[in-house]
C-alpha cells in the first residue's frame, strides 16, 4: 500500500512534539516507508550518521559526489563510514554524459552555479531518490532565515516524499556537544578554517566573525546547492535572506 504522507506527517509532528532528536528518527524510519539518509559527509554530518548507524546500520545513505568535492571529504567520508560501521553508503555521481555535453572544461560553476549545481547535485539526487517514500536531511533552522520555519517532518511538494529533518532545532552548540561527547571524527578542513564544506571551487575559509556559511559562494548571493526542491525546482536563498 503506497504510504500516506498525508496523515504521517501529522501523526509524526503530534507524537514527536516533546521527544528526542533520536526518537522521533527511530520512529519516523519504522513508519516512514522506504527511507533513505542523503549527506554530504560535511563538518556536522557526523551527528545525524551517528544517530542512523544506532537505529540501522543498513539504512541506504546516498552520498552526491559532485566530482568537485575537497579530497579532504571523500577521504573523510570513508572514514566516518568506517568508523560509524555504515553499510549501505551509496556514491552519486553526475550523469557523464550530461557533464560531457554541459560541463565539458568543469568550469561551469565560474559562469553559472546554479546550473553547475542542478548538474551535479540536484539532478543526480533527484534520480536517486526514486523509489524512496522518504529522505532524512541535515537541515536545521539556524542555518539561515529560509529554514527558520523548518519543521522535524515536511511534505516535499511536487514528488509527495516525506522529508525528516531530526536536527530541525538543534543549535551549532548542541552539535558540536553531540561530536564531543561521542567522540566523533571531525572533517579535517574545520580545524582548517572551513565551518561549512561543499564543493571545493565554492568553499573557502571563514574568518573569525564571519558567519559560518560565508565561506560558501563567496561574493555572489548564493546560499543553497538547491537539493531541495519544491514543485520539482530546485530551491535557492539569496545571502541577504540568510541569518
Ligand atoms: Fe558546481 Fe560549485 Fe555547485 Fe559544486 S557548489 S555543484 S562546483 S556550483
Amino acid at each position: 500500500m503506497p504510504l500516506d504522507a498525508s496523515s504521517l506527517i501529522p501523526e509524526l509532528l503530534r507524537d514527536h512534539a516533546n521527544s528526542t532528536a533520536q526518537a522521533f528518527l527511530k520512529d519516523a524510519i519504522s513508519r516512514a516507508g522506504r527511507v533513505a539518509m542523503v549527506s554530504s559527509f560535511g563538518a556536522d554530518s557526523a551527528v545525524l550518521l551517528h544517530m542512523v548507524a544506532q537505529i540501522d546500520r543498513n539504512l541506504p545513505v546516498l552520498f552526491i559526489d559532485t566530482l568537485a568535492l575537497f579530497p579532504e571529504t571523500v577521504a573523510y567520508q570513508k572514514e566516518l563510514a568506517a568508523h560509524l560501521g555504515l553499510s549501505n553508503v551509496q556514491t552519486i555521481t553526475p550523469d557523464r554524459a550530461a557533464l560531457f555535453e554541459r560541463d565539458a572544461d568543469g568550469l561551469l560553476h565560474r559562469s553559472d552555479t546554479e546550473r553547475c549545481c542542478t548538474l551535479r547535485k540536484a539532478e543526480p539526487l533527484e534520480r536517486a531518490l526514486q523509489g524512496y517514500d522518504a529522505w532524512i536531511t541535515g537541515r536545521k533552522r539556524h542555518q539561515a532565515a529560509t529554514r527558520a520555519d523548518l519543521d522535524r517532518v515536511e511534505l516535499e511538494p511536487g514528488t509527495g516524499r516525506i522529508r525528516l529533518n531530526p536536527l530541525a532545532d538543534w543549535s551549532a552548540a548542541q552539535i558540536g556537544a553531540y561530536l564531543d561527547a561521542h567522540e566523533l571524527p571531525r572533517h579535517p578542513l574545520v580545524a582548517r578554517g572551513y565551518p561549512s564544506i561543499g564543493c571545493q571551487p565554492c568553499t573557502s575559509r571563514v574568518l573569525t566573525g564571519e558567519d559560518p556559511r560565508a565561506g560558501r559562494w563567496r561574493g555572489t548571493e548564493k546560499t543553497e546547492c538547491g537539493i531541495h526542491f519544491i514543485g520539482g525546482v530546485p530551491q535557492r536563498a539569496r545571502k541577504a535572506d540568510a541569518a
